[in-house]
């Protein structure tokens, strides 16, 4: 069902009035984490007036560590919704588990699958149910099959909304966080109908790379970007190394805008 054989048009996912696939360039920005009403609305406030379209954060964090913050939960559901309400932005976030899917389905227009859970099949199938728009991050050690394999789970679910996202995996580099895999942008392009992302904020770990990673995947085919962007990076609780100021996030949408119209 991802496959172009089966469907040779380009899948566009809409949310709101917002519209995923199939030409314009959409930038969902926001922080790593929600961390608190000031932080979420700012990041919300400038997001939008640099001209992202959809916001980000994740209240249910999958962190590494059992002893590194967790996230806000429903208390940072409730500030997504009141960002949103507040700007009119939809928001994406990330479901952890199928025990809080139901509560934040309830509060986003986006789910988010990590990295970390692109093999959970049990969370892929009860994510589909929910009737939202999916974006399916790959794995961080997973071939360009077995993500789309994932993206078949929700397919044949029966939810057809499901945005693809390239977020870096691992190699034996250690300079960077992860190895944007640009191929596979190009690949799974070709190989599937869906609207495909590129996260150079996870791909790289860096935000001097950030910008320019951006404007890599788009010319590799990406329909948009996932970006990391914080109010006050050096004070982010999480991925505050490679999140954006809002001034470098403004001066990247205006790259972005650039390249579009040259492509
Ligand atoms: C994130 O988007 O903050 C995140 C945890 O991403 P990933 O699942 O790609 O690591
Ligand atoms: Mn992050």
């Amino acid at each position: 069902l991802a496959s172009r054989d089966f469907h040779p048009q380009d899948t566009v996912v809409t949310v709101g009035d917002v519209q995923i696939g199939g030409g314009k360039v959409q930038i969902i920005a926001g922080p790593c984490a929600v961390e608190g009403e000031e932080q979420i609305l700012t990041a919300a406030r400038l997001a939008k007036a640099a001209g992202a379209s959809i916001l980000r954060g994740g209240a249910y964090k999958p962190r590494t560590s059992p002893y590194s913050f967790q996230g806000m939960e429903e208390e940072g559901l409730k500030l997504l919704a009141r960002a949103r309400a507040e700007t009119g932005l939809p928001v994406a976030t990330e479901v952890v588990d199928p025990r809080s899917l139901e509560l934040v389905a309830e509060y986003a227009d986006i789910l988010q699958i990590g990295a970390r859970n692109m093999q959970n099949f049990l969370l892929l199938k009860e994510v589909a149910r929910a009737g939202k728009p999916v974006i399916l991050k790959r794995g961080m050690s997973a071939t360009v099959e077995e993500w789309l394999l994932a993206a078949e789970y929700i397919l044949s679910a029966g939810n057809f909304q499901v945005i693809l996202c390239e977020r870096g995996i691992r190699t034996f580099e250690t300079s960077t966080r992860n190895t944007l895999d640009l191929n596979a942008v190009a690949l799974a392009r070709q190989l599937s109908h869906l609207p495909i992302l590129v996260d150079p904020s996870h791909g790289t770990g860096k935000w001097k790379l950030v910008t320019p990673m951006a404007l890599a995947g788009l010319a590799a085919g990406a329909d948009g970007l996932m970006i990391e962007m914080h109010p006050n990076p050096s004070e982010a609780v999480s991925d505050g190394p490679q999140s954006l100021t809002p001034e470098n996030f403004a001066h990247l949408v205006e790259q972005v805008r650039k390249l579009a119209i040259a492509l």
